[in-house]
């Protein structure tokens, strides 16, 4: 008998009929009543199995992670808790799981601690929570393709090994296939990258701008989605060695439409959660709801889960200057008593603890700031009229600090040149990217969104290794 997805029999169940549901059994109370879960969705069937028919010998396989294969009738439930249940004619076991085993497992039902299921890489995907967890995360980067593609953009594929070290967005991975304990020598004793597999020193990306760049100021407009690598010794609950980063390129925008975009993709993808994923959404809300009462209560968030999405749907995103949130910040309580731990001062980069008062406690929505001082920010954005500010923004979101950062870029061949020359970038490492201001340059905008950062404001995860099905981070990469 052909196999039916638990999720479709739940949505569109024909009672009276006889099915195949394929799982692993989430709970087995009394032999009776088995709670069959596949993947398809957080819920999961009931499976009602007379055990006065069934061999002794089968039923005690029937045990908790076990995978089975069930076949029966789909009835209308006679207990609560569940619409339809089937009744069991046949039982196969496809793989059993032994109880001593599972007692040391997450799949225990008891609460676990975070850090707990973090070290069981395959049990970790078996629970409630990291079920959906992962099936909202697939469906966030369904919604960045879909939105995309719908707009017209093209997915750009930019290199995760690149020769080019420019960028300054972080410390980067070498990759090399040299012999680390006997590698080439220059005279000087420095390593000699001519032999190395490319010829000279390469890395991992940490950004895929630069290379979008050229795509976007011939094709348009195009969109990174790719692994990013930053090597910052940095044990953050923000911050992965790999990441997944979403980087649209426009031509022709300027600022404002950069922010427009950002905005308008930032709450397409709230949208499309709270359409398309409820039964993880009601999960991971009730879940917050609960984890919220044992909090102090300054410390609980006003809004649940999901308002925070309807919120930032809904409420236009507050926009100011650099140079305004800096005045704002110097006005403010933590700042006068002294509270905040790094120092507000303009041209100073602003650490999340300002980023976060901005979001929740001043303005309590996400709010964009731009025209940040030219020194603090890449070499590519475009200097302002000012001569001392560039056409940045960043956008910050509540709970999480910058969840986007982007400019509007410098297409004026001689102002890069001479940037290049204050960033010590040699043009002759460059030239592939300064040849895009000779031939036809135009006003051009862009942005990246930390797609894990992103992940974590739709599920309210507050760690990033938890968004991830594998986190790489210092000191980890077990598997
Ligand atoms: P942060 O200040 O938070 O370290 P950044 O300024 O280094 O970030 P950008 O270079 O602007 O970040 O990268 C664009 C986006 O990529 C950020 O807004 C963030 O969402 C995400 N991001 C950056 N670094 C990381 C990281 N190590 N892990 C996960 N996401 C990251
Ligand atoms: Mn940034």
């Amino acid at each position: 008998m052909k196999r039916i997805k638990i999720a479709d029999v739940l949505a569109n169940p024909t009672i009276g009929e006889t099915i195949t549901v394929k799982g692993w059994v989430k709970a087995n109370r009394a032999n009776r009543f088995l709670q069959i879960n596949d993947g398809s969705t957080i819920n999961n069937i009931q499976a009602v199995v007379d055990f006065e028919n069934f061999d002794e010998a089968l039923l005690k396989r029937l045990t908790t992670a076990s995978a089975v294969s069930i076949t029966g009738e789909l009835v209308e439930s006679q207990g609560a808790g569940q619409a339809v249940e089937v009744v069991v004619e046949t039982i196969e076991v496809l793989g059993d799981a032994n109880p001593d085993e599972v007692q040391k497992t997450v799949m225990q039902p008891k609460r676990h601690s975070l850090e707990f299921l973090r070290e069981q890489a395959h049990l970790r995907f078996r629970t409630n929570l990291f079920g959906a967890v992962f099936r909202i995360r697939h469906a966030v980067a369904y919604a960045v393709h879909k939105y995309f593609n719908d707009q017209r953009f093209y997915y750009l594929h930019t290199p995760i090994i690149t020769g080019s070290d420019a960028e300054g967005a972080g410390e980067m991975f070498r990759v090399s296939t040299l012999d680390p304990k006997n590698p080439p020598l220059n005279e000087d004793g420095s390593i000699d990258y001519s032999q190395d597999f490319f010829g000279k020193p390469v890395n991992l990306t940490v950004s895929g701008q630069l290379e979008a760049e050229l795509g976007a100021l011939a094709l348009g407009q195009v969109y990174t989605f790719g692994p990013t690598f930053r090597a910052e010794n940095s044990n953050t609950s923000r911050h992965l060695a790999e990441f997944w980063m979403i980087e649209p390129e426009v031509a022709f925008n300027d600022l404002k439409d950069n922010m427009d975009l950002t905005e308008d993709f930032l709450k397409y993808i709230a949208n499309y959660i709270l359409t398309n994923c409820a039964d993880d959404l009601a999960f991971l809300n009730e879940r917050e709801a609960k984890e919220q009462k044992s909090k102090p209560q300054n410390e609980r968030s006003e809004l649940s889960l999901i308002e925070r999405l309807e919120f930032v749907r809904d409420n236009e995103f507050k926009r100011l200057t650099y140079t305004e949130a800096i005045e704002v910040l110097k006005r403010s309580k933590p700042y006068k008593k002294k509270k905040f731990k790094y120092d507000v001062e303009w041209g100073v980069d602003l650490q999340s603890e300002h980023e976060r008062y901005l979001v929740e406690k001043e303005f309590k929505c996400p709010v964009i700031l731009t025209d940040y001082p030219a020194e603090i920010k890449a070499f590519y954005m475009r200097q302002n009229d000012d001569g001392k500010t560039v056409a940045a923004m960043d956008v910050l979101f509540p709970g999480i600090g910058e969840i986007v950062g982007g400019s509007q870029r410098e297409e004026r061949l001689d102002i890069l040149k001479k940037k290049c020359a204050d960033f010590n970038i040699p043009e002759e490492e460059i030239w592939w990217y300064l040849d895009t201001r000779r031939f036809g340059s135009v006003p051009h905008a862009g942005f990246g969104l930390g797609f894990e950062r992103m992940v974590m404001f739709v599920t309210g995860m507050t760690n990033i290794r938890d968004v991830i099905p594998f986190p790489r981070t210092p000191q980890n990469a077990e598997f």
